[in-house]
């Protein structure tokens, strides 16, 4: 069996909410004081919201489409997190995201709390007026949900700036006399939307991969430039950290879509890939290169390999197999948690998503903060703010992970091994331990009567 052209193991769950909470769970046995109500209630969504309305289609035919907006939670701030358009959503499945949103935004030091939305429908089969009603209807079915200072949505699957644009427009006009601009984040330009947005997930991706790099856990392997390194998945992520790792002085030996993969043993220029994928629709039968599987292209012997692609993509069936000396996850959730046992036992470190592609949401908080301000900032200055961001979680996370290391702290649930030693946690694990104690500890010094929302961090 495959998971989307991956080999898989049979008998390994590849759910993502029962992986999520997996996680959650390795997580928890590290977290010392931890109140089992406290962690019931991080296991639940603090708000659902389920709006059904019914839209107009060109056809003068009457469709009914079921949208959720959940907030996991809200101690930091307020709910931050996408809207996605897709025929596949579900009530769960944006439960879980929502509070893998609280864990990154704690990780970045984010003001905000964890949020998620969707509309179940096949974005393929509408038509962008069609799409305009409906996200116009959902943004007023939402008008005392989200809100600049209570919820703010962001592009996802299938949905766009044009989609951000719109819920901005109807926001406003539900809401006149207001600096509206922060209710949401990924906007043209034109309307508020933060220089650098689209490149933040993958450019970040590159810092947090040159911070971990300089930390010196890899011999031989302190910096990018000269650095091989596969990407697979050549979208807004993918194709953004081929540039930045490019401009690095690293060589991109293979990147891969859908459809398959390309190799080149000196190195594409990742600006020449982008427009051949243009006029082509995929990266396969570029020139001067050779065609592989995506299933290749994760086995390659390289320094770095970027997983920007879909969920699951290393797993049981070829964690065994991967010949990278550091994995690099710019997708959500593309490693299972047996492939980060293996990876974990064969000295493989990977740096997990939360960590990883938090540029995104980082260049989001920046965008809302300069909305406030009614100003825009330069490019370099966001990026550089970026930068100071990653390198920071990074450091955050590397700093506790060694202190696992020498001893310093000694996990209280942490297995104990044959050879009487204990199991060290993984970076995923530390990283979630950095990400719920400062959630779990705020939510227990407040007083329970109040409406928990305080605010921190600057602008980075
Ligand atoms: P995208 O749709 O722009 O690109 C996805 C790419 O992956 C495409 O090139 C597609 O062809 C390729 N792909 C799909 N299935 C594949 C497969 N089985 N094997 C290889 N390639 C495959 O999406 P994106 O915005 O680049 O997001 C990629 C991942 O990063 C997703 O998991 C997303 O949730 C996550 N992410 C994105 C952002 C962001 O800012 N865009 C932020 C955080 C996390």
């Amino acid at each position: 069996m495959t998971v989307a052209g991956v080999p898989r193991h049979d008998a390994e769950d590849l759910d993502p909410v029962r992986i999520s909470e997996q996680q959650f769970e390795r997580a928890l046995c590290h977290i010392r004081g931890i109140k089992r109500g406290l962690i019931d209630f991080l296991r639940k969504p603090k708000r659902v919201t389920i709006v059904n309305f019914p839209i107009e289609l060109d056809d003068g035919s009457v469709e009914s489409f079921q949208g959720y907006r959940v907030v996991h939670n809200r101690v930091f701030g307020p709910g931050k997190g996408g809207i996605r358009f897709h025929p596949d959503v579900t009530l769960d499945e944006v439960t879980f995201l929502a509070r893998l949103m609280t864990w990154k935004c704690a990780l970045v030091n984010l003001p905000f709390g964890g949020a998620k939305g969707g509309v179940v429908c096949d974005s393929k089969k509408l038509s962008e007026k069609e799409l305009r009603r409906i996200t116009r209807r959902f943004t007023s079915e939402l008008y005392d949900v989200i809100g600049p200072h209570k919820d703010i949505p962001a592009p996802d699957l299938y949905s766009s700036e044009q989609t951000m644009a719109w819920i901005f427009d109807t926001y406003d006009v539900l809401h006149p006399g207001y600096n509206n601009r922060p209710v949401v984040t990924g906007k043209p330009i034109e309307m508020g939307g933060s220089y650098g947005r689209h490149e933040a997930t993958g450019t970040g991706c590159m810092f947090a991969t040159k911070r971990f790099l300089s930390r010196g856990l890899i011999p031989d392997r302190q910096e990018i430039a000269g650095a091989s390194v596969t990407i697979q998945g050549f979208g807004e992520v993918g194709s953004m950290a081929a540039r930045a790792f490019f401009r690095e002085g690293a060589r991109i030996i293979a990147v891969s879509d859908s459809k398959g993969g390309i190799y080149c043993e000196h190195g594409l220029d990742p600006v020449a890939v982008e427009a051949f994928k243009t006029e082509h629709a995929t990266v396969v039968g570029m020139a001067d290169t050779l065609t592989i599987t995506n299933a290749e292209l994760l086995e390659l012997e390289c320094d770095i390999l970027v997983l920007a692609a879909v969920e699951n993509q290393i797993n049981a069936g070829n964690a065994g197999n991967i010949k990278a000396r550091l994995v690099v996850e710019g997708a959500n959730g593309p490693t299972t948690p047996l492939a980060d046992n293996t990876l974990l036992e064969r000295g493989i470190p990977v740096l997990p998503d939360i960590v990883a592609n938090a540029g995104g949401v980082t260049v989001s908080y920046y965008e809302w903060l300069q909305n406030q301000a009614n100003e825009q900032w330069e490019y370099g200055q966001v990026m550089d703010r970026l930068r100071d961001r990653m390198f920071a979680a990074v450091d955050a996370v590397f700093d506790r992970w060694q202190s696992f290391v020498v001893g310093e702290v000694e996990a209280p649930a942490a297995k104990v091994l044959p050879e009487g030693g204990r199991e060290l946690p993984d970076l995923r694990t530390v990283a979630l331990i950095i990400a719920i104690e400062p959630v779990s500890y705020t939510h227990l010094t407040l007083p329970t009567t109040c409406t928990p929302c305080r605010s921190r961090g600057g602008g980075g």
